[in-house]
C-alpha cells in the first residue's frame, strides 16, 4: 500500500498548496498515514518567510534522515519556497533528499515521483504561468475551504522573498474561481477563504489560460473584473454562507472593497492588515507604499463601515535602522488600535531581498527584546478583547467536532473568525447556530447553544 504524509510550514498558501499535493498523492492511489514512521512518502512543504521557519524545515530534515537510516526505501521530497529558492544547491547540504520541487511545479509530482527511482528528481522551473488550479484538493474541512484567486506578488517588500520564489502577480479568471466555489458548495462547503499574497489588487492582469464552460455559461466576458466585483459575484452563490479573504495590502484598500465589506451579506466582519510598523521612515525602507496616516485613515473609515470588525496584523520588530523611537511609535499604536490578533517576527535576513543590503542592522538581543515587548502587550490586549465577549451571542458557522474529541462537543468559528467550542449534535456541522459566549480562553472562545 503507497502511503504519504505531508509536513507544513508557513500560510495558508502554503496549506493549500500541501491539501493540493495531497488531493494528487490521493489520486494516484496513496493513502494518508498517521504517523511519519509508517509513510513511504514524506513530504515537506517549506516556508522561507523567515530564519526561523527555515531553521525548522531542516529540523525536521535532520529528523527525517535518521528514519530513512533505518527505512531506506523511504522517500523524502521537498517542495514550497525554501526548495524553489535553493534549488539544487539543497542537495549539498542534504543529498539523501529524493524529489525536490518549487512552488509552479506542483502539478509534476506523480512523474517526478517516478523519476526518482532512477536517482533525485528536481523541478524548480520557475514558469510564472498558470498553474495547477485543475489539482482536486484533498481538504482538510468538509465545510470551510481555501481558494485561491491569485498567485505571486508585484510588491517587493525590502524584506520579503515572496516575489523571488512565488514570482509575479498572476490572477485567476473569476469565471473559474465562481465555478470553483460553485463545486465546492455543491459538496457541502459554506465558508471560502480567498486566498492570494495581496487579494486587494486582484483582477491586474487576469491570466488567461482555456475558457472554463461556466465561465461562457454564466455569460461574463474575457474582461477582468477587481476584487470588490469579484466578492460581489462569489456573495451571489447559493447555498454559500460566508467569504473571508487574506492578506489585504493597505495601500490597496480602497473605498470600494470598504463598501463591499459593508454590504455584502455573506463576507465576513474580520481583516488581516498587515501594519508592519507604526513609523513612516521605517515604513518607506520597507518599500510599503503607505504612511502610519494612510493606515490609519483606511481602518477608521472600515470600521465606521463595518461594524464589530476583527482585525489582525503583522509585526516586524528590529527592521534595519529601527530607533527607539520609531519602534515606540509602534507600541502606541498597538495600543491605539487593538487588533484583535498579530503575526509579530523579529527581523531575520532573507536571501536576494533589498533590506540585506540596508543601513542599521540591529544586533539579535535588540530585535528579541523587542519582538518580547511587541508579544507581551499583545496577550494583555488578546485577552482583554477575548473576555470582552464573555456574554455575547455570537452566529457561529459549525466546522465538526472539537479538538478534545469528548463524544457531542463541536467547534466552529463567529463572524470575526474566533474559534467556539460548545456542546451539540453532529447533525449541526455545517450549519449556522447561535451559541452565548461563556469562557474567554487564549486562543478561542467557550459557548452554549441558545
Ligand atoms: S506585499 Fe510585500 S510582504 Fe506581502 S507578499 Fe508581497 S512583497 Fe511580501
Amino acid at each position: 500500500m503507497k502511503s504519504f504524509k505531508i509536513l507544513t510550514f508557513g500560510c495558508q498558501m502554503n496549506e493549500h498548496d500541501s491539501e493540493k499535493l495531497a488531493g494528487l498523492l490521493k489520486a494516484e492511489g496513496y493513502s494518508e498515514s498517521e504517523r511519519l514512521e509508517d509513510a513511504g512518502l514524506v513530504l515537506l512543504n517549506t516556508c522561507s518567510i523567515r530564519e526561523k521557519a527555515e531553521q525548522k524545515f531542516y529540523s525536521a530534515l535532520g529528523k527525517l534522515r535518521e528514519l530513512k537510516k533505518q527505512n531506506p526505501s523511504m522517500k523524502i521530497a521537498v517542495s514550497g519556497c525554501i526548495a524553489q529558492q535553493e534549488g539544487k544547491s539543497m542537495l549539498r547540504r542534504a543529498p539523501y533528499i529524493d524529489i525536490l520541487f518549487g512552488n509552479q511545479n506542483i502539478d509534476k509530482l506523480p512523474s517526478l515521483i517516478e523519476e526518482s527511482a532512477g536517482g533525485t528528481a528536481i523541478d524548480t522551473r520557475f514558469t510564472d504561468g498558470y498553474e495547477h488550479t485543475a489539482i482536486p484538493a484533498s481538504r482538510e474541512s468538509a465545510v470551510a475551504a481555501f481558494v485561491n484567486i491569485m498567485y505571486g506578488c508585484d510588491n517587493f517588500c525590502t524584506y520579503c522573498v515572496v516575489p523571488f520564489v512565488r514570482g509575479r502577480e498572476r490572477s485567476r479568471r473569476p469565471g473559474d474561481i465562481i465555478r470553483e466555489v460553485e463545486e465546492l458548495v455543491k459538496s457541502g462547503c459554506r465558508e471560502v477563504t480567498l486566498l492570494g499574497q495581496n487579494v486587494n489588487s486582484y483582477g491586474k492582469p487576469v491570466i488567461t489560460p482555456p475558457l472554463s464552460p461556466s465561465y461562457l455559461k454564466r455569460g461574463m466576458n474575457e474582461k477582468n473584473c477587481n476584487f470588490p466585483e469579484l466578492l460581489k459575484e462569489i456573495n451571489a452563490i447559493d447555498g454559500l454562507l460566508r467569504i473571508r479573504f487574506v492578506t489585504s495590502h493597505p495601500k490597496d484598500l480602497s473605498g470600494s472593497l470598504i463598501g463591499a465589506m459593508a454590504n455584502l451579506p455573506k463576507v465576513c466582519n474580520a481583516i488581516h492588515l498587515p501594519l508592519q510598523s507604526a513609523s513612516d521612515s521605517v515604513l518607506g525602507r520597507m518599500n510599503r507604499k503607505y504612511t502610519f496616516t494612510d493606515y490609519m485613515n483606511r481602518l477608521g473609515a472600515l470600521r465606521d463601515a463595518v461594524p464589530d470588525l476583527a482585525v489582525s496584523t503583522d509585526i516586524i520588530a528590529g527592521f534595519p535602522g529601527e530607533t527607539e523611537e520609531d519602534f515606540q511609535a509602534t507600541i502606541s499604536a498597538l495600543e491605539d488600535i487593538r487588533f484583535d490578533g498579530i503575526f509579530a517576527f523579529k527581523y531575520s535576513n532573507r536571501p536576494n531581498t533589498a533590506a540585506l543590503k540596508l543601513p542599521g542592522h540591529l544586533p539579535e538581543d535588540v530585535r528579541d527584546e523587542r519582538l518580547y515587548k511587541v508579544l507581551e502587550l499583545q496577550d494583555k490586549i488578546m485577552q482583554e478583547k477575548i473576555s470582552a465577549r464573555i456574554g455575547l451571542v455570537e452566529e457561529a458557522l459549525v466546522e465538526g467536532p472539537d479538538k478534545s474529541g469528548e463524544m457531542g462537543r463541536l467547534t466552529g468559528k463567529t463572524r470575526q473568525g474566533k474559534i467556539v467550542n460548545f456542546e451539540g449534535p453532529p447533525e449541526l456541522v455545517g450549519r449556522l447556530v447561535r451559541v452565548k459566549v461563556i469562557e474567554g480562553r487564549k486562543h478561542s472562545l467557550a459557548g452554549v447553544l441558545i
